[in-house]
Formats: structure tokens, C-alpha cells, sequence
């Protein structure tokens, strides 16, 4: 059930109501207060929050201290039930700032404020909404916007142009929408970004079960969006686009879809949106031998339900974010399980990685005003910009490769102690999984113990060595064959392969896939020189690994898109294209700041961060606030009409 701002009226008892408190985020509860009161003597008493601990959310605040906040909650609540449930007035914005600090429990820089605000989406009103309203509406219905793939970001594109009344087709290879929350049902499959921020602002969602939902319950969450806002009628299913190819002369795309029976159709369109995602097209080993192997082979992005595992001696090949969570999902089940890792994962200790969402908590968000907002102020806080930190090399650092710099190194102190108290006395073990590369080299992963508790059974076996090739009956390492009944590819995506396998042809027969070559990269993620009229949403150097969640991005990308197609439909123009130079621009700055991450190190090996050329290319390093800034308020001048005949604004 997805309110936003449609709170429920509180009919319940004082006793209720104080049980329920009992359940949430106090500094949040006192935020929502603030809100409901208009009142901020409440941030201002001798209770305040202490410490800001990432997935805590209760500020450090000891239990006398809770409970004294918490009393004093309940007695405003209760005044504002008894009193009618009199609409929040809009606090000052010397207030809300004052509210993120207390939550913070540091002063929240100006400059975040309006980014917290837009996300938290408070009043309800959608500030991120695109609208375009520069048109008579026979102009309006007479554009065409095709978006590719029904993803999160497919989905979000088709209800901003829906609000904007701008007709659109969306094109899905699949039956259903979700993408990577269809595609993805392996065991333990879930999100491991906290799911209340994990999901659109304009559409919070206060019935998730867990803090990290699995993934029946976020594609549920997407399919119930997409029925809400209507946009089914809009999709075409289980249809692939093959190629696109810009028309010069009619400065249109054609748009070549593949449908469920195999023909292929031509259509025009005004704008392409390409909503394709990174992680989309599963990463097949070219192991030798692994064709011959007798028993069922399949990626955990292709999960094989029909496969019973009870009993089976299986072999996880890779171990990376999925292969992290099924590991524990079937290690119980199955009699024996081989993991082969080829390099260890740094993993974040995460108490509510596995915690259902309490009651009180899911009341709270349902009749507190402000209460969803504030806790999702802290989610986004958390995963905002202060990990850059922990990423950015210092040169003369003298602990590389264990670390990046001082702060990287507190962070691995703290990461090393999580595994070792897992790991206990087993040095072989220990060995196997403490990384060799700095804190966040790749993707945190969230743990609670799961993974090394796992690592620890009887029946499960972890081999770092190489694969040296696939037998009929089992995976031959070096020293060993080991013998299994299923082998489950456990190993990521072809995230480089940006937009493949489409054939993209732009201005003047360009091939997009030539132009990228093993370097794909596009301005601000979203437009590329030569391609006019196209747009991308998690396009290439938006992948976050330091932050914030992919729908935050995206929600950032339309921002961006709205705004350009504001300026092109505003200005009489036919296209929208980004100059060579503000692109050339662009990509120089953007990989001489990934250069110096430790996702660039040459310590942190296989990963997909990096392409074949050994630099990143799929990473976004931006602050979250310069990158929402950059796409909420894009300047155009970098930008030419009309193939350039039209000086830009
Ligand atoms: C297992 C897993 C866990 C993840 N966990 C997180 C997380 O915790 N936090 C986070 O921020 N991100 C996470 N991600 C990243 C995730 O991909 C994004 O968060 C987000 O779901 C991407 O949405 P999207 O719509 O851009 O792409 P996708 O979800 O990949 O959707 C792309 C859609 O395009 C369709 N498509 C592709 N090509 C074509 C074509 N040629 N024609 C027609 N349709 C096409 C696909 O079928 C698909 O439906 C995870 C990814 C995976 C695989």
C-alpha cells in the first residue's frame, strides 16, 4: 500500500499509540514531531542525538533517553490526534536545516539541503516532476518518445512523461516489468541499499517487510507502481529493439523492434530513451570444457527453479554481490557446496540486512507525518558523500595496496575486525577471505554474518584457486577436481557492453559501439556527441559504488531529460545534441577524478568496475550533490540544435 503523503487518520488508543513508538527511529519520531507541531523546541532540550551510525537509527541515544523522547512524542501525537489531525504547517527553512542537523548530528551543509529536501519529497508535492507546458496540444500529442526496457528506470521514465502528457511507447524484452527485480529470482536474491530509499520519492512505500527487501517484494513494489500510474497500456512486451538509426533529413529515430513471434517492425521516433540498465546481460565464463558438464549449468540471473538442489553437491562459481547471497540462502539444503572466489569481498557489518520492518515502524510511517520523509532523510545521509573519502587514493599514503589513505585505513581496521570475529581461529579460512585491495576497491557488501557463518559449515568449501577447466562430473582447479551435481554461475554481468547488443547508427552512419570502442561514457551518463535526441538513464559513469541508490540517480537523469526536452520542444527545435567538445570535456574530468580511486588501483583485480582496457568506465565519482546539481540545473550552452545550425541558448 503505497500512501506518500495520504496518511492514514490515527484512530487508535493512547495504549496502541505508545506501542507502536516503541518500534521506530526516535530522532526520526522527533523530526516528525518538529513537523507535525511546527514546533522545534523539541531539537532544542538536552536530548540529542550523539553519534550518527549508519543503519542504527537511534542517534547513540542510550534507552532513558529514548524513552523521554519517545514520552514526549506520544504526548504531541496524541494532542494532534484529539485535535482533529490539523494539516503540518510548512516549517522555515532554517528549521528543516536545523532538523537534518540534529538527525546528522553535525551541520548539514547548505548546499545539501534543497537535494534532501527534493528527495524527501516531504509535502508531497513531486518537486522532481517534469513539466511542459510550452505547448498547444496538438504539438504534444504529436511527438513520439520510445523508451527501451521497463526497468526502474524505464518505469520512471513512462510516468514523467505521463505527467507531462507527452506520449510515449515503452519496448520490453521481457514479459513484466522490474529488469534486474524480474530477472534476478536466485535465492537471497534483495536489495542491499535500504529499501525506503531504495524506491521513487514520488512514491514511498509504507508496507516494505524488511529494512532490505527481497526481490518478490521489489518487483511486486515496481508492478504495483506501474498499475498505479497506468502505464501497462503503454508497454510493449516480450519485444527486443535490435537497432536504431538516426534519419538526418527527417531528424528522426527509427526504431527497429523485434516482437514475441519474430518479426521485426520499423517506427518513428522524435526521442529515444534508452533504459537498457548495466546489469543486464549475464557474464558467461568461457571456462573450458563447460559445455560438456552433465548436470544443469545456469547464472543466478537465469535461476533454474526447476532444479532441486536438496541434496546436490553444487559448485557457486564467483562470489561476488549475488553470489554473497546465495551462498547462505542454499547452503542448508544442499549436501555439499563448492564456492570459488578469485578475489575476497570486502563486506559491512549491517544488523538490519535480514530484520523485518516492525509494526510500529510501518504505523508510524503511515500516520505520522513526516515520519517516512525523516527516516529517508537518514537513509540518503548515510549513503551520501562522505565515503569519497574512504575511496580517494593519496599518493604518498605508505599503506597501499591494504589501504587508500588514513581514513580508508580506520576502515579497513574496522572491516578486518568484523571477519575476523566471524572467522574465529580457522587461519585458512581467515586467509581466504581477508581482501588483498583497499576498503570499497569493489561494490560493500552488507553482511550480518550470513556469509562467513556460511563459509563455516561442514559442507561448504571455499577455493581461491583458479579454474583450470570444466570436466563431465565436476571443476578442475590445479591440485584438484571437484566432484558436483550443479554448477550455478555466480558471476556478474557484462556491464562494459554498454547498450549491447543494439546497433546504434547516429548522425552521419556512426556506430555508437565503434565510437565507444571499449570506452563507453556519455555526458553526465546521458548523451552522446553525433546521437542526437538520445538519451540514456543509467548510462555509462553512473554506476554508484560510494553512495546513493541507482533510483536516486535516475530520478536525477530525468530531471535532466525533462529539462532538455523543455528546451528543445520551448525553442520551435527539432533536436538536441551534446557538442564534442562539452562531451570531450566531460569525460576527460570524469576519468581523471576515477583515476584516482581505488576502483582504478591496479590492487583490485577482477572486477567489473573495470573494463577491458583496465580503467573504469561504468562508475560515477560526482559527490551525489554535484551530480544532482549538474542534472537539475543542466546548462545547455554546451549543447547544439538542430545539428548546429541553431546557435544554443
Ligand atoms: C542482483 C542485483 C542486485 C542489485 N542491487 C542493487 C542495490 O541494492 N542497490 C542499487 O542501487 N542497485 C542495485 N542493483 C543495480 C540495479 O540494476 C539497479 O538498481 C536498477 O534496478 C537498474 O534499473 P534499470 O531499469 O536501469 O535497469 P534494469 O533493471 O537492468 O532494466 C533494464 C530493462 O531493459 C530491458 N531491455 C534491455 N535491453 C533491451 C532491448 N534491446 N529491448 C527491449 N528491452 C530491453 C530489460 O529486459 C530490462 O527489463 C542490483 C543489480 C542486480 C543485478
Amino acid at each position: 500500500m503505497y500512501r506518500g503523503l495520504d496518511l492514514a487518520q490515527i484512530t487508535d488508543d493512547d495504549e496502541t499509540v505508545a506501542a507502536a513508538l516503541e518500534d521506530v527511529s526516535v530522532p526520526a519520531l522527533v523530526a516528525s514531531v518538529v513537523h507535525l507541531t511546527g514546533d522545534p523546541s523539541y531539537l532544542r532540550g538536552p536530548i540529542r542525538p550523539r553519534a550518527f551510525i549508519p543503519n542504527e537509527f537511534q542517534g547513540s541515544l542510550d534507552q532513558d533517553e529514548r524513552a523521554e523522547l519517545r514520552r514526549q512524542a506520544l504526548e504531541a501525537i496524541l494532542a494532534y490526534r484529539d485535535a482533529g489531525f490539523p494539516k503540518p504547517v510548512p516549517l522555515p527553512p532554517e528549521v528543516l536545516r536545523e532538523t537534518m542537523s540534529w538527525l546528522a548530528c553535525e551541520e548539514v551543509a547548505a548546499e545539501y539541503v534543497p537535494m534532501f529536501m527534493e528527495e524527501m519529497n516531504i509535502d508531497g508535492s513531486d518537486p522532481r516532476r517534469i513539466e511542459i507546458d510550452c505547448l498547444d496540444e496538438a504539438t504534444r500529442q504529436s511527438i513520439s518518445v520510445v523508451v527501451i526496457g521497463c526497468g526502474q528506470s524505464g518505469l520512471l521514465a513512462g510516468v514523467r512523461l505521463a505527467q507531462a502528457g507527452i506520449p510515449f511507447t515503452i519496448i520490453e524484452k521481457n514479459p513484466d516489468v522490474g529488469g534486474t527485480w524480474y530477472e534476478n529470482t536466485y535465492p537471497g536474491c534483495r536489495v542491499d541499499v535500504g529499501n525506503h530509499f531504495y524506491c521513487y520519492s514520488f512514491e514511498p512505500n509504507d508496507s516494505f517487510s524488511e529494512f532490505f527487501s527481497r526481490q518478490p517484494e521489489l518487483y511486486r513494489y515496481f508492478r504495483d507502481v506501474m498499475q498505479r500510474w497506468g502505464i501497462a497500456g503503454q508497454v510493449e512486451w516480450r519485444t527486443e529493439v535490435v537497432s536504431l538509426s538516426w534519419d538526418e533529413e527527417r531528424a528522426l529515430w527509427d526504431v527497429v523492434s523485434r516482437g514475441p513471434d519474430g518479426t521485426e517492425r520499423h517506427r518513428d521516433a522524435d526521442i529515444v530513451v534508452c533504459a537498457v540498465g548495466q546489469l543486464n546481460l549475464p557474464y558467461v565464463p568461457d571456462l573450458p570444457g563447460l559445455s560438456n558438464f552433465d548436470g544443469p549449468v545456469f547464472h543466478t540471473a537465469r535461476w533454474d527453479h526447476d532444479v532441486d538442489l536438496a541434496g546436490k553437491r553444487v559448485a557457486m562459481i564467483g562470489a561476488g554481490a549475488s553470489g554473497f547471497q546465495v551462498g547462505p540462502a542454499i547452503a542448508n539444503e544442499v549436501d555439499h557446496l563448492v564456492v570459488f572466489q578469485r578475489s575476497a569481498q570486502w563486506m559491512a557489518p549491517n544488523a538490519k540486512y535480514r530484520e523485518a520492518v516492525g509494526d510500529g515502524v510501518k504505523w508510524a510511517m503511515r500516520h505520522l507525518p513526516g515520519y517516512a520523509s525523516w527516516y529517508r532523510f537518514m537513509l540518503l545521509y548515510q549513503a551520501s558523500d562522505k565515503a569519497l573519502a574512504v575511496v580517494r587514493i593519496d599518493p604518498d599514503w605508505p599503506g597501499l595496496p591494504e589501504s587508500a589513505n588514513a581514513i580508508s585505513e580506520e576502515r579497513r581496521k574496522i572491516l578486518v575486525g568484523w571477519i575476523e570475529k566471524h572467522v574465529g581461529d580457522d587461519a585458512e579460512l581467515l586467509a581466504k577471505v581477508l581482501p588483498d585491495y583497499p576498503p570499497m576497491g569493489k561494490r560493500l557488501l552488507q553482511d550480518d554474518g550470513s556469509w562467513l557463518r556460511c563459509l563455516k559449515r561442514e559442507n561448504v568449501e571455499m577455493v581461491r584457486d583458479e579454474i583450470v577447466r570444466i570436466e563431465r562430473s565436476g571443476v578442475v582447479t590445479a591440485d584438484a577436481c571437484h566432484e558436483v551435481d550443479v554448477i550455478v554461475l555466480a558471476t556478474g554481468f557484462r556491464a562494459n557492453e554498454m547498450l549491447a547488443p543494439m546497433n546504434i547508427v547516429g548522425r552521419g552512419g556512426a556506430r555508437l559501439a565503434e565510437q565507444w570502442g571499449v570506452a563507453p561514457a556519455a555526458h553526465l551518463g546521458i548523451t552522446v556527441p553525433g546521437f542526437p535526441n538520445l538519451f540514456l538513464l543509467y548510462g555509462p559513469g553512473t554506476n554508484l559504488a560510494h553512495a546513493g541508490s541507482i533510483i536516486f540517480h535516475s530520478e536525477c537523469q530525468m530531471q535532466f531529460i525533462g529539462a532538455a526536452l523543455r528546451t528543445l520542444l520551448a525553442g520551435g527545435h527539432r533536436s538536441i545534441e551534446v557538442t564534442q567538445k562539452t562531451y570531450d570535456d566531460y569525460v576527460e574530468r570524469l576519468q581523471a577524478e576515477l583515476a584516482e580511486t581505488v576502483w582504478a588501483h591496479p590492487s583490485v583485480r577482477h572486477s567489473w568496475y573495470k573494463g577491458p582496457d583496465g580503467r573504469v568506465h561504468v562508475l560515477s565519482p560526482w559527490r551525489l550533490v554535484d551530480y544532482w546539481r549538474m542534472t537539475k540545473y543542466p546548462d545547455f550552452s554546451g549543447y547544439m540544435f538542430d545539428g548546429g545550425s541553431v546557435p544554443s541558448p
